[in-house]
């Protein structure tokens, strides 16, 4: 058995970890041994020596952050049985065997078992984020699971880690750790896109939106449409193919903009009555007309952190107060938040206050969330971030 670093528990603070919650705040630890350093792969005991649980540490808030609740004695092993279970795990749920959609979500951080890390497939290549200097410095491990569970269909593993860990010690930078640039094209649902790992948001595709975007079609036959932060056109692109009357794309980058226009026309869409505004989206709602009978508003995480978690309720009030002032009797509204700080009925609390204000009749039809390619733990409900309703105004 290989020696890790040990990190010693106060007494009264190993419960969260017996309870499975993957992470250990600082506060939480009596003794570090002085060989502990930031991306160390450690082991975790009580104060009485009782082995509890096997991690990375990262000095900070949260200090380690668990791979596994059992020893471990071949970091490769682990490597690739997370992977391989993820991998079973989209198997089982149709997703790397379906020839309508070809890039999910792989590793989706502690819903995998793999805290702090993200892989992205599209369709051959592998795009990952690695959120700590610890987790990054796993990287080859993770490459060789992803050659041993894809064999020859992964053509490449682009690093997009340099991005998220720019302000930490780590040396990281945005590069293919394997092959190179593909063209990016990828089928979902069996509509085509094309992803730009390299330039674009996240890892290329908000992959988190797959099923909602399906849900969405279900709405908009013979509608007009608006679509808010619409990226690189994800919503639009199933709205137009599923017989909407309009569409109105708004998004205040000229590049997400591009890539709709792109999108569009590689789905043979382009004669369809679409527009597409360079906007910010809350001005754009002040002054567009009133007439959407279907509108969705997916903004961008508007809190980043604890702190920012009241001034982001207000913002999804005001947007939601002003989408239900411009959607038509009966309308639909698809409204969304990313902010994992917001839990879901803070969400459904702001956009509750923006229905009194609007005066509306306002009935919820549906709750949306994040696929199956997202999982969570269920000891660790901090995991879900994406909340979605679906909602009739009169
Ligand atoms: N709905 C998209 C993902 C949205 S990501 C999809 O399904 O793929 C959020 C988008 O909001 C980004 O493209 C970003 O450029 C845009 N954005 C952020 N703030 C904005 C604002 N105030 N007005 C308009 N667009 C904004």
């Amino acid at each position: 058995m290989p020696e890790f670093p040990r990190v010693i528990l106060r007494n009264n603070k190993a419960d969260a970890v017996r309870r499975f919650h993957p992470w250990i705040f600082s506060g939480a630890i009596k003794t570090l041994e002085p060989n502990v350093h930031d991306g160390d792969f450690v082991e975790v005991y009580t104060e009485k020596g009782e082995y509890l649980a096997s991690g990375i540490y990262n000095s900070g808030n949260i200090a380690v952050k668990i791979l596994s609740f059992q020893p471990v004695d071949d970091l490769d092993q682990l490597f690739l049985e997370r992977v391989q279970s993820a991998y079973f795990l989209r198997k089982q749920i149709g997703l790397a065997t379906s020839n309508q959609t070809n890039c999910y979500r792989l590793i989706n951080a502690e819903g995998d078992g793999l805290p702090g890390l993200i892989v992205d497939w599209y369709n051959g290549t592998a795009v990952m984020q690695a959120y700590s200097v610890g987790m990054h410095e796993q990287r080859d491990r993770l490459v060789n699971a992803l050659k041993t569970v894809y064999g020859s269909q992964l053509q490449a593993v682009y690093d997009k880690s340099g991005t998220v860990l720019h302000k930490s010690k780590a040396q990281a930078e945005n590069q293919y750790l394997l092959g190179k640039r593909t063209s990016g094209e990828v089928l979902e649902y069996g509509h085509r896109f094309v992803v730009d790992w390299e330039e674009g948001q996240k890892t290329g595709l908000f992959l988190d939106q797959r099923e909602n975007r399906e849900r969405l079609t279900h709405y908009v036959e013979d509608k007009k449409v608006l679509n808010t932060f619409c990226y690189s056109g994800g919503f639009s692109v199933y709205a137009i193919a599923a017989q909407a009357r309009c569409v109105h794309s708004v998004d205040s980058s000229a590049k997400a903009l591009e890539w709709t226009r792109q999108n569009v026309a590689l789905n043979h869409l382009e004669a369809a009555d679409h527009e597409i505004y360079a906007a910010d989206v809350f001005d754009f709602l002040k002054t567009c007309d009133a007439d959407y009978d279907v509108i969705v508003l997916d903004p961008p995480a508007f809190a980043k952190g604890l702190s920012a978690r009241h001034q982001a309720v207000m913002a999804y009030k005001r947007l939601n107060a002003q989408a239900f002032a411009k959607v038509r009797s009966p309308g639909i509204v698809f409204t969304f938040s990313c902010s994992q700080v917001v839990p879901p009925d803070q969400f459904q609390g702001a956009v509750t206050a923006a229905a009194i204000e609007s005066g509306r009749r306002i009935r919820v039809l549906d709750h949306l969330t994040q696929p199956a390619d997202h999982p969570t733990s269920i000891y660790h409900p901090e995991g879900l971030y994406l909340k979605g309703l679906v909602l009739m105004v009169e």
